[in-house]
C-alpha cells in the first residue's frame, strides 16, 4: 500500500514541477495582451489578434 502512495505522490510531484516549469518558461518567453489577453511571442510589437501595441516591459534592450 506505501508504494503505492509514494508512487501516487512521485507523480504528483512530477506533474506539479512541469505545470511550474510551463509556467515559468510562458512568463519568460511570452506577454500577454492587455486589451484581450492573448498571448504573444515578447518579440512581438502589435498583439497577433488585436494589433493593440504592447508594451514592452523596462529594461528591454
Ligand atoms: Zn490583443
Amino acid at each position: 500500500m506505501f508504494e503505492v502512495l509514494s508512487f501516487l505522490g512521485f507523480m504528483v510531484l512530477i506533474l506539479v514541477s512541469g505545470v511550474f516549469a510551463t509556467n515559468i518558461y510562458c512568463r519568460m518567453a511570452y506577454n500577454w495582451c492587455s486589451e484581450c489577453g492573448a498571448m504573444n511571442a515578447k518579440r512581438r510589437d502589435q498583439c497577433r489578434k488585436c494589433s493593440a501595441l504592447m508594451t514592452p516591459p523596462a529594461g528591454k534592450g
